[in-house]
């Protein structure tokens, strides 16, 4: 099948689907400017193992470092714009036919694009909170305080230290993870996989929930082999293809 083909077949699937659900990584927003994880030569993980900054145990054994390091990328990409990709994603739901979106991005660029129906089961950056007594923060008042050198940023109630509201290594996974899990695995025939590379547990066990998978990566992940089609092409071209396509025949 050569790339039009794949386009046409991709769009004849999600319209005979009575479950279309979408799953995106950190590849649907490299073109947004924000590095993924493991794109050779110049994911993250090439330059930082982002464990040793990125985690509980370096949030509270050395905060300082946890916002000297992961949390100046963190802030850096709330700056980013979403794509076409990102608006092609959100007008699937709007014209009906994506029925929800699980992202493993922090970046909030679905939720800026327009798609309503998301599961950010990473978290995201819009918000933090205060470690001891649970206050609500929200994310500027964690960079207002990093700027003015008080890291880390600490709570007006009881002076303990703040955290962005992303799930970090060696968090559990957030109630609304399983909320996912439990609607797909209830009402998803068709999963259409954008951007990741499918080896991040839990998240990379979604798709088994799926009866049928199409895959857009530039890269070959894990589950080509059981996927219906993969499409070896940028998220921005092969989405916004696959919503034009779905536009024409409706
Ligand atoms: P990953 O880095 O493991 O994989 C990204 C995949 O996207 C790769 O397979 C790569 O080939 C592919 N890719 C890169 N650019 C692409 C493009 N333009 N079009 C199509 N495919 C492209 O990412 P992951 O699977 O999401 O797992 C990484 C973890 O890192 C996630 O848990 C996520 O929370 C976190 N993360 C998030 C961001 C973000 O919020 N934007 C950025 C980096 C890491």
């Amino acid at each position: 099948m050569d790339y039009q083909d794949q386009i046409a077949r991709a769009a004849a699937l999600i319209k005979e689907s009575t479950g279309f659900y979408g799953l995106t990584g950190a590849g649907i927003s490299t073109e947004s400017g924000i590095p993924d994880f493991r794109t050779p030569g110049e994911g993250i993980w090439e330059k930082v193992d982002p464990i040793t900054t990125s985690s509980v145990e370096v949030l509270q054994n050395n905060p300082r470092l946890f916002y000297e390091s992961a949390f100046n990328r963190f802030a850096s990409i709330t700056l980013a714009e979403p794509h076409e990709g990102h608006y092609a994603l959100a007008k699937m739901e709007q014209m009906g036919f994506l029925k929800g979106l699980v992202t493993q991005n922090i970046d909030g660029l679905h939720v800026k694009a327009g798609s309503r129906n998301i599961w950010e089961v990473h978290g995201h950056l819009r918000s933090g909170y205060c470690q001891g007594c649970k206050k609500r923060y929200s994310f500027e008042e964690l960079v207002h305080q990093v700027e003015l050198k008080r890291i880390p940023p600490i709570c007006r109630n009881c002076f303990d230290v703040l955290r962005p509201d992303v799930v970090l290594f060696g968090d559990p996974m957030p109630p609304l993870f399983y909320e996912a899990e439990e609607t797909l695995r209830n009402n998803c025939d068709l999963m259409l996989v954008a951007g990741s590379s499918l080896v991040v547990y839990p998240v990379a066990y979604l798709p088994r929930l799926a009866k049928r998978l199409i895959i857009i990566n530039l890269m070959p992940t894990e589950y080509d082999h059981i996927a219906e089609i993969v499409i070896r092409e940028k998220c921005s071209k092969a989405l916004q293809d696959l919503v034009e396509k779905l536009a024409a025949g409706e």
